[in-house]
Formats: structure tokens, sequence, C-alpha cells
């Protein structure tokens, strides 16, 4: 046990500069008293990293950029993980969106959860249309209609709907593999490869609208939430994101449909959110994008997987620089997920990820890495990639000129 005053001398050179010297430490509730038994919780502990490194801050992104991945709107209401509704919440405003976007560099933004019908055309008309080439909405599958006996074709029309209404690509949360059910919200979990949807990835192949598709989650959301996972804490935040034990089906099957889907439809192009959605194996994701011409990535929420594994990352993103694109999960005040909230910090940590050559900093604009206790280092990426990443790989999915 260490006695007060070597405690308090640790809390003032843990405060560092912040810290008035001579002046009384304030309160905090999460620092251990005098006297507080051992061990100490794993929520109290928030260790000052003493590495003294360059430290690089970078407020714009070298080149102008889109992000290909947030949610400026959302379902208005979902039930058990599944939207019922066209009605959209709107997360943020063009007034609050253009200045941060403006400061960060950043061209547009690639709304995905813009729904259907009605609220598709509100979010296009609010959004895509007040500010050409600022941003661009995708459109979602209309789930409610689900139970409809020709829902095949009804999903293949609504597609080319959005088509004629303004959406630039078809967005699958995951939703599909892990929430539709049967009676859309009890009985069977359908299928990620259900045959009922093939008419949607055609139409999608079609009318030239890549799909943006987000199945399964990190492996630990897979595995028990006890002391071995790396995720304990967020999963304990989170109860609800974890898929382990119930119906679920395992990563691997999900991962498994997920790419029937993709051989079956050879002229539709995916965009597999989240690094594939395995960024913990950068091995498999590789497998499949030499496996599958019309596969794509985005690393949205993903630099915390990446950025500790920088050497691996690196030769990822000099092996596919034509299909990796910049992408966040930026959510306008999204503050209880601080590893996809819009602000300036969050696109500031991406760049010094992609841009710098900077070693052991934080992943998210938060106190307490929220998606596991580690930090990542840059991968300082030539300008040749970062262009594409950046811009050009998203333009060409988005039909967008340079
Ligand atoms: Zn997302």
């Amino acid at each position: 046990m260490i006695n007060r005053r070597q405690w308090l001398y640790g809390m003032w050179a843990m405060a560092g500069a912040a810290a008035q010297p001579g002046g009384v430490l304030p309160p905090d509730a999460n620092q251990p008293e005098q006297g507080q038994p051992h061990p100490l919780n794993l929520s109290a502990f928030v260790p000052t990293s003493m590495l003294q490194v360059p430290q690089t801050r970078v407020e714009r992104a070298r080149f102008p950029l889109i992000d290909f991945h947030t949610h400026i709107t959302t379902s208005a209401n979902s039930k058990s993980g599944v939207a019922l509704t066209s009605d959209r919440k709107f997360l943020g405003t063009t007034e609050e969106l253009l200045p941060v976007m403006d400061g960060k560099n950043i061209r547009a933004m690639v709304n995905l959860t813009g729904g259907y019908d009605k609220g598709l055309g509100e979010t296009i008309a609010q959004y895509d249309r007040a500010f050409i080439g600022r941003f661009y909405t995708f459109t979602e599958p209309c789930y409610e209609r689900w139970k409809e006996p020709n829902y095949p074709q009804v999903q293949a029309e609504a597609v080319e709907q959005a088509y004629r209404q303004g959406a630039r690509g078809l967005k699958i949360l995951k939703t599909l593999g892990l929430y539709l059910r049967e009676n859309i919200t009890s009985g069977e979990l359908v299928k990620i490869d259900d045959p009922r949807f093939d008419p949607m990835w055609d139409a999608c192949g079609q009318l030239n609208l890549p799909v943006a598709i987000h199945v399964s989650d990190p492996l630990a959301f897979f595995t028990p939430t006890d002391r071995f996972n790396e995720r304990y804490e967020e999963l304990t935040n989170h109860p609800d994101w974890s898929f382990y034990g119930r119906d679920f089906p395992s990563n691997a099957e999900l991962l498994a449909a997920r790419n029937r889907v993709i051989a079956r439809h050879p002229r539709t192009q995916f965009v597999v959110l989240h690094v594939g959605n395995f960024a913990e194996n950068l091995a498999n994701v590789s497998e499949n994008l030499d496996r599958f011409p019309n596969m794509s990535v985005d690393i949205a929420a993903r630099i915390g997987e990446l950025g500790r594994q920088p050497r691996t990352a690196r030769r990822f993103f000099e092996a596919y620089q034509d299909r990796i694109l910049f992408g966040t999960d930026a959510t306008p005040h999204g503050d209880q997920f601080p590893q996809q909230v819009f602000n300036d910090q969050l696109y500031e940590i991406y760049y010094r990820f992609l841009e710098t050559d900077d070693e052991y900093f934080d992943y998210a604009p938060a106190k307490i890495p929220p998606q596991g206790r580690w930090r990542i280092y840059g991968i300082n990426l030539p300008e040749t990639i970062l262009r594409k990443v950046y811009f050009e790989n998203a333009a060409r999915q988005l039909k967008v000129a340079s």
C-alpha cells in the first residue's frame, strides 16, 4: 500500500501541467481514496502514458475527402433491431455539419441510413438537393413489408424507386443476419443469403448502385462477456451488443453467408463496411478481396483495430489501395459512442492515423479507449494512396467526378 503522501505526489504528477503548483487537487470520484482496498476497479483505472514521442496534430486532411460512412438520419421507430417505418429522425442539421466539413476538408458525407419512401425523399431534399455535392444518401430495405408474399419483387421495385428519388446506393445494416426474423421481430432469424433478397441485390447491380453492407460485428462480441474478453468494458456498457449464445449464428457463419451473396451477384458492387467486418483478421479480408473483384471495404470505426497492427495494416493499404474507402461511422451528437461521434477531434484522429507515423495515441476522443484498452500507431501513407483512400475510390462508387 502506498501512503497518502506518495499517492498525492503520484496524482499531482499525473495531473501534469493542468495542476496548479501548491493547489489543492479537486476530488474525483474516479480516483482511489486513501485506504481504498486493492485491487483497483478497472473502471477507475485511467493510466496516463509517460511515453514521450512526437505528437502531430493534423487539423485538415491533406486532400479533400469523402466520408463514405456516416449516419445523419436514422429510422424514427425500430423494434428489436428492425426499423419499422420510413420516417426519419434527423440527427444533425446542415448548419451544424457544413462548418466542420469545411474545416476538416470533407468534400462530402455519405448518409447511409436514409431509409425509403417518404423519409428518403425528405432526407434527399434537406441534404443532397439543398447542398449539391456535399451529401449523398443511401436507401435501406423496407423490412416492414417483409411478410408480404411478393416481398422479393416489392423490395427490388423499392430500390428502383429510391434510385429515381436520388438515392446513391443501398445500405444493409447488421439487422440482416442478427435481428430480422421470419415474423419480422419474432421467429427464426433470416439468413443473409436468403434467396428472397436476390432480386434486390440484382436490382442494385442493374442500376449501378453500390451496396454498403455491414454484417456481423467484432469477434469479441461473439464470445462470453467475461474477464478474458478484450472488449469487456464496451460489452458491459452495451450488453445488447453481445451476440454470444441464444440462437445467434457464429461470426464465421455470418461472413460465409455474406460471401455467398457476393459470389452470387458478380455484377453488383459490395462495399463491405468496417474493413470487411473482420479487421481483426486482415489475412481473411485480403483473401476475400482476392476472391471477389466486386468487393471493396471501408475503414469506419475500425482504426482501433487497424492501428494496433500498423505494419500489417500498412501492407494491407498498399495491396488494396484501389479498394479501401475512407469512412468513420460519424453520427452527429453520438456522444455515447466516442469512436464515432461527429466532431473535429474524431476526424483529426483518422487523419493522424493515415498521414503520420506517430506512435501510441488514442483511437477515439475519449478518456478510456471505448473499444478495448489499447492505443494505436500511424501508418504514414504516401500521397498516391491517400488520394485514393480519401476520395477516388469512393468517387468511383458514387459516380462523382474527381
Ligand atoms: Zn455505421
